[in-house]
């Protein structure tokens, strides 16, 4: 009698133990869906919105006019690299609160802006649109022209465009950021003061310094050794020979 008491007992504590457990795999699956749904479609998160040109913002904070005045200087950009094309759009968020950018931009939310190539969405951090600057969260080089960052993050979906997801993936990041930085141009790091450290063979420990190693590397193999984008991307070179060489 007692045996089956407790066999009872046990068996009750099993139902709702498996109960709970599949209760809480629902509810993280359902969040989890539901976080994934955001990342692909943040739209109800930002109450403004405009579209000029190929561009479609939206924005946590009021957009004033002059992003048109942006949005001409970064298509401008653009449409200095042959993988630029007009039937392009792209879908830009401007995440003012860091809670918005922290749910967007996970990985980086003190960057100045994020590029995701499987959500094709583009998020930035705050900017000053009538100032055409945007910021980022480091101490140092924390300023850059907001059409600088937007020109770089859509060149990322350009690229990804061109290449394919696979071949994109697959491209070292100093051919990824250095092209984009190449296009985009108006770099975080000063030009000069990171020229004189690159002769004096020293370095900066800072994000900023290793974008501008990158577009240093890339602007030789282009501007120097009269590579295409295209063969650029596509071949193989060693980063450190190649910037070694930009230097001598
Ligand atoms: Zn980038």
């Amino acid at each position: 009698m007692i045996r089956r008491m407790i066999s009872t007992i046990k068996n009750r504590k099993k139902k709702e133990r498996s109960k709970l457990y599949r209760y809480t795999n629902r509810t993280l699956a359902t969040i989890g869906f539901a976080y994934l749904l955001l990342l692909f479609f943040p739209n109800p998160l930002f109450a403004y919105s405009a579209r000029v040109g190929q561009f479609n913002f939206h924005s946590d904070r009021p957009i004033p006019s002059e992003i048109r005045t942006v949005v001409e200087r970064a298509t401008e950009k653009l449409a200095t690299s042959p993988l630029y094309t007009t039937n392009e759009s792209f879908d830009v968020f401007i995440a003012a609160d860091q809670w918005r950018r922290t749910l967007l931009m996970p990985r980086s939310p003190g960057a100045s802006g994020a590029s995701y190539i499987l959500t094709g969405n583009t998020v930035l951090n705050r900017c000053d649109i009538k100032g055409d600057i945007c910021t980022n969260d480091q101490p140092k080089f924390n300023r850059r022209p907001m059409h600088a960052v937007l020109a770089h993050e859509c060149m990322h979906q350009l690229m990804s465009k061109e290449l394919g997801l696979i071949a994109y993936a697959r491209l070292p990041t100093w051919k990824n950021e250095g092209y984009c930085e190449y296009v985009a141009g108006s770099p975080s790091f000063d030009s000069s003061q990171g020229k004189k450290l690159l002769r004096e063979e020293k370095t900066n420990s800072s994000h900023a310094f290793r974008y501008f190693t990158y577009m240093i590397a890339v602007r030789s193999c282009i501007d120097e050794k009269g590579m295409k984008p295209r063969q650029l991307l596509s071949q193989h070179f060693d980063f450190q020979v190649v910037l070694d060489e930009s230097m001598k």
